[in-house]
């Protein structure tokens, strides 16, 4: 493996070889296969370098692209998306024909988990298939870029796949690399625009030489780190990666379980403390409902069945998801001790989205809270900035949905703070009390209210992690 910190130089062997003749500069042609979250959002942002065509088989999602609106919320996605449609830099088709006049192809559809847990690769497989076929009529060499998050080994697969559909050899005809993508919901721009390591797997010293150079002509002097190794070696660091920062917030999430039996102390404090030791480092240790979103539930699953298919052990992944998947009894298990129960309460749950920025309800531990606390015979109201649709969606007319924060804390018996957007934190303890009505409490899931700011009303307020109810 190669980790160059600067600007990697490119090896002297896949160098160009010098030549008087000045060949006018074409830039590439990038086709973006699946536009979901990772594809939309990051061939928005390759469009301000390159011309980038996304095919997605969804026609309203290519219908809406088309016009320069985002199907889904990700902050700074829009204004980016509707420059760069508006330009002709960024198109979109349901059709894999642009393939074959394309320099590079990134697939990025979904690799969701099978009823089993498993890693459902059908949609990979079937794109691959696309791919390969449209290659069959390509005159370049284009060189596919495996962004999906998929199991150690499935790129390699794929070579087979690519070599069938197309009739082409890989080298020859084809490219191939394993480029797997670390980007946030919520900051999917930023993240492409300045992420902080670009991961390389190539099968070639021809896609090493192109995937690079795509890479360094896109940031230019704001290169990244690049982690240049193997297929393999490049889709275990995504899985390990994603595994231990799903670990690292099951972890802070026991502490806190472990806090609210001890009076007197608090969660947020001890991930302070540990997060000053750069060892821990501060990052991914808050104390909350538990990860959620479409990558570390369905990847750290996906990896604890890889690991058993390997004859592993897999238990402490297994800890991690078992954590993470009773968090919101303990939220509810918490509701009940401020209420003395939660039947025939109402209860305002602030926040539906995992994370704030985005609308992805996928996972979000809001759902499975609120229907245990509507099972344990609570009304509950719901709002959230951007996720109402996809919360209509999951929950259907199980609760009431309010049109803004203020409606729905109007007369409860107690709000839960389920995702940490900005507007939540504009709510003053007074305006809340004065909304609540007679003995107000609130239950910061997510630790967004400094405890001082209740103290001076009559406010009941508690973090999850804390013993101070
Ligand atoms: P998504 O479900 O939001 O989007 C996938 C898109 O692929 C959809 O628009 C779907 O219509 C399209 N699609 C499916 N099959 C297709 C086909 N055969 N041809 C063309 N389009 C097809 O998924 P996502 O969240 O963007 O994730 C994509 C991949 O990136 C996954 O492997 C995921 O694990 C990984 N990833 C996701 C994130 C994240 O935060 N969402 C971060 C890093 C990596």
């Amino acid at each position: 493996m190669k980790v160059s910190a600067q600007p990697p130089g490119i090896a002297q062997r896949d160098q160009p070889k010098k030549t008087h003749s000045v060949k006018p500069k074409v830039d590439p042609v990038v086709v973006m296969v699946g536009l979901g979250y990772v594809g939309l959002s990051t061939a928005a942002c390759l469009a301000s370098k390159f011309h980038v065509i996304g095919v997605d088989l969804d026609k309203e999602k290519v219908k809406l692209i088309g016009q320069g609106v985002p199907p889904f919320h990700e902050k700074a996605l829009s204004p980016l998306l509707r420059k760069h449609v508006q330009s002709g830099m960024l198109s979109c088709t349901t059709d894999y024909d642009p393939i074959s006049t394309a320099d590079f192809v990134f697939t990025a559809v979904g690799t969701p988990s099978s009823t089993s847990g498993e890693i459902d690769l059908s949609q990979v497989k079937s794109a691959v298939q696309s791919i390969g076929r449209a290659m069959a009529e390509s005159k370049r060499r284009p060189v596919v870029i495996v962004k999906s998050t998929v199991v150690p080994g499935t790129s390699r697969s794929l070579v087979r796949v690519l070599e069938q559909y197309s009739g082409k050899s890989l080298g020859e005809g084809f490219g191939l690399c394993s480029n797997p993508e670390f980007l946030r919901e919520g900051q999917a721009v930023r993240d492409t625009m300045k992420p902080s390591r670009i991961v390389i797997g190539p099968f070639d010293p021809f896609s090493r030489h192109r995937v690079l150079s795509l890479y360094r002509q896109f940031y230019g002097k704001q290169m990244p780190p690049i982690v240049d190794t193997s297929p393999e070696t490049a889709e275990m660091i995504k899985y390990a990666s994603n595994a231990f920062l799903a670990t690292k917030i099951s972890f802070i999430n026991l502490m806190a379980r472990l806090c609210e039996k001890i009076p007197g102390s608090d969660v947020k404090d001890v991930a302070e403390g540990m997060g000053l030791d750069p060892r821990i480092g501060p990052l991914f240790l808050q104390a909350g409902p538990g990860f959620g979103g479409s990558c570390f539930p369905k990847d750290v699953q996906a990896l604890v069945r890889y690991m058993r298919l390997m004859g592993l052990d897999a238990s402490m992944l297994e800890s991690t998801l078992s954590i993470n998947e009773t968090q919101p009894d303990n939220i509810a298990s918490q509701a009940e001790r401020m209420l003395g129960g939660v039947k025939g309460k109402n209860i305002a749950v602030l926040g539906l989205a995992f994370n704030p920025d985005t609308d992805d309800v996928r996972e979000s531990r809001a759902i499975p809270l609120i229907r245990k606390l509507v099972d344990r015979g609570a009304t509950v109201g719901a709002y959230d900035p951007m996720a109402m649709e996809g919360a209509k969606k999951e929950l259907g007319p199980i609760i009431t949905y309010s049109s803004n924060a203020r409606e729905c804390v109007k007369g409860s018996d107690l709000v839960i703070i389920m995702t940490a957007w900005e507007e939540f934190m504009d709510l003053g303890s007074n305006e809340l009390a004065r909304l609540m009505g007679h003995k107000p409490r609130v239950l910061d899931a997510r630790r967004i209210y400094d405890p001082e700011r209740f103290v001076t009303t009559h406010f009941a307020a508690t973090g999850l992690g804390t013993a101070e109810v």
